[in-house]
């Protein structure tokens, strides 16, 4: 079974409690206005990955507290969504996911995926209420639903939203993290030598 994949962070700081392996699914056909991560949309972009292929390399992974998911739209992908938090739930690791749909609508068809999440955070992007205050998410309207003893609402102080600027090998940079994103790419100076 495959996952449409945008991106994968082996170790982030910003998108959960602790260190979290972050996995960017591809596709997302909700296209908020305002949305960050526009080249996540098309279902037919990314990379397909073996979810076993996925697994093995999150279990290889030293020093993360647990997964994330984040997109594009990751219950677009149900059936690799449903394996994978099932086995990293097993495993030990917390799992978080964030959805653009909200729970009342996923608790009809998708409970056995949210069985194995510790912490939902529900709701799209909705750019009127724009609201940074809050860690990991972008708008006022968006919501932590704890799902299992692992987490509550205390975990929520020891966190502020931060962006992360990673530079890979290649040279490519990409940022991730929630906050005024506008704001920091107009205070950068790109330079590129030719
Ligand atoms: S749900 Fe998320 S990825 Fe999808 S359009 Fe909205 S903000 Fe972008």
């Amino acid at each position: 079974m495959e996952l449409k994949v945008h991106k994968i962070l082996k170790h982030t700081k910003v998108e959960g409690p602790g260190i979290r392996y972050c996995i960017w699914t591809q596709g997302c056909s909700r296209h908020c206005k305002g949305c960050w991560a526009i080249s996540t949309w098309d279902k037919n972009g990314g990379m397909a990955y073996d979810t076993k292929d996925i697994l093995s390399d999150i279990f290889n992974t030293k020093n993360i507290e647990g997964v994330t998911f984040l997109g594009g739209e990751p219950f677009e992908q149900p059936k690799p969504l449903q394996f994978l938090t099932r086995e990293i739930k097993k495993s030990g690791l917390s799992v978080v996911c964030f959805t653009g749909n909200k729970i009342e609508d996923l608790e009809k068809k998708y409970k056995n995926i949210l069985k194995n999440i510790d912490i939902l955070i529900d709701g799209e992007y909705i750019e009127e209420e724009k609201d940074f205050s809050r860690p990991w998410v972008g708008s006022k309207n968006q919501r932590y639903h704890f799902l299992s003893d692992r987490y509550n609402e205390s975990v929520l102080k020891n966190y502020k939203n931060h962006i992360e600027v990673n530079v890979q090998k290649n040279g490519v940079v990409f940022i991730n993290g929630m906050g005024d994103f506008d704001s920091l790419v107009k205070k950068i100076n790109f330079y590129s030598e030719h």
